[in-house]
């Protein structure tokens, strides 16, 4: 029972590192949020010593009569979160992330080498809708089923739906995804069921990034017209694919659950239910018009011109940069963000972009005039990367290390140590 910085200072040493490099610094990664105290209380409990492999009152082991009372009530607040109906809604809380939830709805919904259809990840879409290069099948989502990306127009950078539904028809998916990893606009799901309709197919989406917004009611609803929904952490279908989805979960895909993990999803979710986070949820899509208005303001390019969620996709080739070099930079000033492939990229090795999102710093607290600060500091990172391209070339040096002292504005120079 001693305390890790007991038994183990090393590990004790990293964690208080990353929890000074969070604290002292901007998280602006779109995938990332701060969790409350009280879910990381869930998250670390001793609900992780007990194995419970199946679902409540059906389980592979004895012992198991208070997680079973947890299960229970995670998917009560899943199902309450989203305003859906019990009666017609099922939900698995179980997977260990949103890359086993959509593996294991592939295999609850169609067969190996079925055809589906995602989002193309150069045009935001994720390595789990089917993802692979001319060279190689590198995600289980192209190596076990047979995908076809579709993607943006490349005038507007918004998904070419006319373009997807005329696909689909000489494609014949079984599955269309939809839901991404970076594209700020909301999605017209109507127009999908139209498609999935017209072709036989299922259509599945993945809410992963934008589930709070949902659940807070500020983003259209996929579960009016979709067969399955996952996210992050866990996933919501219907009565009548919920066997073949609890199925596909276990024993298909994983094997016992992590009952702390679902008892953290359990303490968001009930966050998730108050009046309050409505409030969070607007305040994060303000926040993030409120950056892609700034940054447009100074003169940069952004994919699709603005958001309509909590991410902003900013193309950096106009400026002859790449998201990378950016990336560095902004790390070095203690901004985290990533860079990102935009469209028309020729490789999405080499992106030409960067993805910022404000759910974290609205989890501070940060409000518009908050941003409008951001947005400068970004800013000043970019005009600094320009400096440091024209002065040590392209090779970004290591050793500008105090890059957040400098001000470009009206200085010709860095500090170098
Ligand atoms: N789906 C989308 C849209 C994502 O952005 C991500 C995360 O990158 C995932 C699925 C995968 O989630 P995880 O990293 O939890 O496996």
């Amino acid at each position: 029972y001693a305390p890790l910085a007991e038994i183990d200072p090393e590990v004790k040493n990293i964690i208080d590192k990353e929890t000074w490099r969070q604290f002292t610094g901007l998280e602006l990664i779109a995938s990332e949020n701060l969790t409350s105290v009280s879910t990381m209380e869930a998250n670390g409990s001793i609900l992780t010593n007990k194995y419970s492999e199946g679902l409540p009152a059906a389980r592979y082991y004895g012992g198991n009569e208070y997680i079973d009372e947890l299960e229970v009530l995670c998917r009560k607040r899943a199902l309450k979160a989203f305003n859906l109906d019990p009666a017609k809604w099922g939900v698995n809380v179980q997977p260990y992330s949103g890359s086993t939830a959509n593996f294991a709805a592939l295999t609850a919904l169609i067969q190996p080498q079925d055809r589906l259809m995602g989002l193309g990840l150069p045009d935001g879409g994720h390595l789990t809708h089917g993802y692979y290069t001319a060279k190689k099948k590198m995600t289980a989502s192209s190596i076990y089923f047979q995908p076809v990306p579709y993607g943006i127009t490349p005038d507007t950078n918004l998904i070419d739906y006319e373009g997807l539904a005329a696909q689909a028809k000489i494609f014949r998916p079984k599955l269309i995804i939809c839901g991404a990893s970076a594209y700020p606009r909301d999605w017209d799901y109507a127009s999908l069921k139209k498609t999935s309709e017209a072709v036989g197919s299922f259509l599945m989406a993945d809410i992963a990034h934008t589930s709070g917004l949902v659940a807070a009611g500020t983003l259209n609803n996929p579960f009016d017209y979709c067969d399955v929904v996952t996210t992050t952490t866990h996933k919501t279908l219907p009565k009548d694919l919920e066997k073949r989805v609890n199925d596909a979960v276990f024993p298909a895909c994983q094997g016992g659950p992590h009952n702390n993990t679902i008892a953290a999803i359990a303490t968001a979710l009930l966050q998730v239910s108050q009046p309050s986070f409505k409030a969070y949820a607007k305040q994060v899509i303000e926040n993030a018009r409120t950056l892609a208005s700034e940054l447009v303001g100074h003169g940069y390019k952004l994919q699709t011109g603005g958001t309509d969620n909590h991410l902003v996709l900013w193309d950096l080739r106009p400026l002859g940069l790449t998201g990378s070099k950016v990336e560095k930079v902004c790390d070095l000033m203690g901004i985290t963000i990533n860079k990102n492939a935009v469209s028309g990229d020729a490789s999405a090795q080499v992106p030409g972009g960067i993805r910022l999102g404000t759910s974290a710093i609205t989890s501070r607290n940060m409000l518009e005039s908050d941003v409008k600060i951001v947005a400068d500091f970004l800013h000043r990172a970019v005009q600094l990367s320009l400096l440091l391209q024209k002065e040590a070339g392209t090779k970004m040096l290591k050793d500008f290390v105090r890059v957040a002292t400098v001000q470009t504005e009206g200085k010709e120079g860095y500090v170098k140590v």
